[in-house]
């Protein structure tokens, strides 16, 4: 089906797969509306006074039934809020024809989400919305004047995943950074739950589901050991592989090991091993052509960093001879026509647990996006006073543990409170 596109009677525009998918969207919504309580309170807590009457706010971000509940609640809070996906395999049509009806212009292209390319910005007069995709496009390792006209009005921006942040740090360094810019990623309250616990839950199942695998038995390479690496390596440790680490850095190598993970190269493992995890992160070419060449029959090697350069995806698709099959949905066999061995590549080396295998539990990320709500909120209500520079900032301590306070109640949790005698 062809995407569809118009504006909504009150003139927001959309562009969505299928807009009759609106009512399943809703449903869907209203469930994970439950199990993010923190932004619902902040609709109950600062709904009243629309502290974001006047601001529009763009967020590229998986359009998934979770990021509704962060944009209803930015809408809730008065402010005008236009989306696209951070990700080519990650919207939920359903949830993206929902939002488009009621709320907030939507950008979810099928074509995009088939092919990689993004939409033609001539195709909008959305304002903000061109900015994104051009920002997107470029990306920000190109010329940073590329980006200057968002200036004019760009109030600030948060930010979630590890990498993006590490970029946002590195233009702070060469001074190009044009905007103030929250690290979100930094609050305890996002990488020890999206980034340490974001795949936990789903990660193996939707891996099984993709590939009809069972993990049990198997042995499992995890290259990089983030708060992302640990995530995977637990969940596939409790699914029952014997799991082996591959680290760069030290510290990482020695966590690894004193939990019980055997830490090599992946020179050491990659014939050896049924499964290989990337979390590494922005680093390219992390497992190449020639390591996969070396691979097992049907190894499956997978990627929940934030690029997908991580796996030499080209390098595999230029391989003089080499075949793939769709097995599954976002499940491609790459087969070496000398060898006539395989490998099964998920979500096309792409962010993997957004796609078919697996996605968030709500939980993580209501934290993670009461930490965005909350951040927004910040650089709003401070856009005058110069609170901000053009810098980058995390949140303060008492602002992430606000974030987790919001969600205790409505988890059966009771705070002690430190009385005077404690605390002395
Ligand atoms: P991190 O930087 O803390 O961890 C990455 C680890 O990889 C580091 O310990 C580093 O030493 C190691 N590393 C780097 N190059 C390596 C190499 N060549 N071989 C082996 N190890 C290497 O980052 P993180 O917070 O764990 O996040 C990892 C990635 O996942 C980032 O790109 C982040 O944006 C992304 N992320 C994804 C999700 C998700 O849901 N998929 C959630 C949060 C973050």
């Amino acid at each position: 089906m062809a995407f569809q596109m118009g504006r909504t009677a009150s003139g927001r525009e959309y562009k969505v797969k299928d807009m009759s998918q609106a009512d399943f969207g809703r449903l869907e919504i209203e469930l994970a509306e439950v199990q993010m309580p923190a932004l619902m309170s902040c609709r109950s807590v600062f709904g009243p006074s629309q502290p974001f009457k006047g601001a529009r706010i763009t967020g590229s971000l998986h359009m998934t039934v979770q990021t509704a509940v962060l944009i209803e609640t930015l809408t809730a809070l008065g402010a005008e809020v236009r989306w696209c996906p951070g990700n080519i395999f990650s919207t939920q049509d359903h949830a993206a024809a929902a939002i488009a009806r009621d709320s907030a212009g939507v950008k979810a292209e099928e074509a995009y989400q088939n092919t990689g390319r993004l939409p033609d910005p001539a195709s909008t007069d959305n304002a903000e919305f061109q900015i994104v995709l051009t920002v997107i496009r470029d990306g920000m390792k190109t010329d940073p004047k590329r980006y200057h006209k968002m200036m004019d009005r760009l109030v600030g921006v948060s930010e979630a995943t590890t990498t993006a942040v590490e970029r946002l740090y590195r233009m702070q360094a060469n001074g190009t950074l044009l905007f103030p810019a929250i690290n979100v990623n930094d609050s305890v309250t996002q990488s020890k739950f999206q980034n340490l616990c974001g795949c936990r839950p789903s990660g193996p199942d939707g891996l099984m589901m993709a590939t009809d695998v069972e993990i049990a038995g198997k042995v499992a390479v995890v290259c990089g050991y983030g708060d992302v690496g640990k995530d995977r390596a637990a969940a596939l440790k409790q699914a029952g592989a014997r799991v082996i680490v591959t680290e760069t850095n030290p510290i990482r190598a020695l966590q690894a090991v004193h939990e019980g993970i055997q830490v090599l190269t992946l020179e050491d493992v990659v014939s050896e091993a049924d499964i290989f995890v990337v979390t590494t992160g922005a680093s390219e070419g992390i497992i190449t052509v020639h390591h996969m060449r070396k691979m097992k029959n049907n190894a499956i090697v997978c990627n929940v960093g934030r690029f997908n350069n991580a796996i030499d995806m080209p390098g595999l698709e230029n391989f003089p001879g080499v075949k793939s099959f769709t097995t599954n949905p976002q499940t491609d066999r790459w087969v070496f026509l000398d060898t006539e061995s395989g490998i099964i590549v998920l979500a096309e080396g792409r962010l993997v647990n957004l796609g078919r295998a697996a996605s968030h539990p709500n939980l993580a990320t209501s934290c993670s996006f009461t930490n965005h709500a909350i951040a927004q909120l910040e650089l709003w209500m401070e856009r005058d006073t110069g609170k901000y520079e053009k810098k980058v900032y995390v949140l303060p301590k008492h602002l992430d543990e606000k974030v987790a306070a919001l969600h205790l109640g409505k988890l059966g949790a009771k705070l002690t409170e430190l009385s005077k005698e404690h605390a002395d």
